[in-house]
């Protein structure tokens, strides 16, 4: 199993082995040793159906403190759908982990219950950045100490109309934390978002 050689702790091959996942695909093969061994920043231009939710997923996961509840890790993507895809599989990922906790924060839905599952201790918040943005304007949530910040789709999150978003997102979190942008095309805004939040981002192609 060359998922043992990438670096991941018993829990997560435990998970991995339950999940079926026989090998690892490109993305995961570039993204994991690197994302576990250094504290670098990474641009991956990588479509979807690459496996690219593990690549971040994974080594996310064994780099968060289960003691620790403050919100470590936050996770933006562009849809409600994809919100809820993600935590769903951060949450298979994390099975044998005690005490991780992954919350979904998206348009359409309750925010104050979003706000009371955040308040119980979340780790990981998988969000869309409309809704985020509208929990930190509420103060319903604090990023102020978040290590890593995961953009998904980035393409797909700007042509939707959430540049303003993330940038303010970007600027209330600190400025010492990871960021890890995932996107399957590479336009202007997406570079100038790299550019200007990013500390110089490793690329990983597949
Ligand atoms: P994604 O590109 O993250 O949307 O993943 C696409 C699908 O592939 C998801 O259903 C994953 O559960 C699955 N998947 C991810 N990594 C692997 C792997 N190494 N082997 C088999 N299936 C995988």
């Amino acid at each position: 199993n060359k998922f043992e050689q990438l670096g991941l702790n018993e829990s997560l091959l435990k998970a991995i082995n339950d999940l079926g996942f026989e090998n690892p695909s490109e993305v995961q093969e570039k993204a994991i040793p690197l994302l576990l061994e250094k504290d670098t920043d990474i641009v991956a231009l990588a479509q979807t159906g690459t496996g690219k939710t593990a690549a971040f997923g994974f080594p996310l996961i064994q780099k968060i403190d289960p003691d620790n509840k403050n919100t470590q890790a936050l996770i933006l993507s562009p849809t409600r759908e994809l919100c809820l895809q993600i935590t769903n599989e951060i949450k298979l990922y994390s099975k044998y982990i005690k005490g991780i906790n992954t919350v979904a924060v998206y348009g359409g839905a309750s925010i104050t219950e979003q706000a009371r599952e955040i308040k119980r201790g979340a780790q990981i918040i998988v969000a869309t950045p409309g809704r985020m943005q509208d929990m930190i304007n509420r103060g319903l949530v604090n990023i102020s100490k978040i290590d890593f910040c995961i953009l998904d789709e980035a393409d797909e999150m700007l042509n939707m109309g959430f540049y303003d978003d993330i940038v303010n997102i970007l600027s209330t979190s600190p400025d010492d934390k990871s960021t890890w942008l995932f996107s399957a095309t590479m336009p202007q805004e997406v570079a100038r978002i790299a550019k200007e939040f990013m500390r110089k981002p490793l690329e990983i192609t597949v």
